[in-house]
């Protein structure tokens, strides 16, 4: 089921912000795990491409992070990576790549100096905006 809401701790936007930041000039990814909406696992996952405008998650890693959500008894709420070229909305190609349309796709914008951060699903080519909130 698709949920209208994502909800993600301090702690865990910290650790994104901080992924993406030490990944720049390059796009950075990883994956949210949680259950119904509340985020609890962050796993950074290494770009193979180290490209500024695209990204490839390492394929070690992420079935290392997926195994992991699944021995945590959690789902994949998210799939996030950044642009730090500014774009807020998902790319043609995030809308072509984007793999598993029961996880939404996060997308962290860098806004010099902070980053924005949006939440969509991802459907047969088309994007729509999900609430995201921050908890303590
Ligand atoms: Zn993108």
């Amino acid at each position: 089921m698709k949920l209208a809401r994502i909800t993600i701790p301090h702690s865990i936007l910290a650790g994104m912000r901080n992924h993406v930041e030490i990944n720049l000039p390059n796009e950075a990814c990883g994956l949210l795990g949680g259950k119904d909406g509340n985020v609890n696992i962050h796993i950074p996952v290494r770009n193979t491409v180290q490209s500024p405008i695209e990204f490839r998650m390492d394929p070690e890693e992420q079935l290392r992070g997926l195994m992991l959500l699944d021995e945590q008894n959690v789902d994949l709420l998210a799939i996030y990576h950044s642009h730090p070229t500014g774009a807020a909305n998902p790319s043609l190609t995030d809308l072509r790549s984007h793999l598993y349309p029961e996880a939404a796709c996060i997308i962290l914008a860098r806004k010099t100096p902070a980053w924005s951060i949006q939440a969509f699903w991802i459907t047969e080519g088309n994007y729509s905006v999900i609430l995201l909130d921050e908890a303590d």
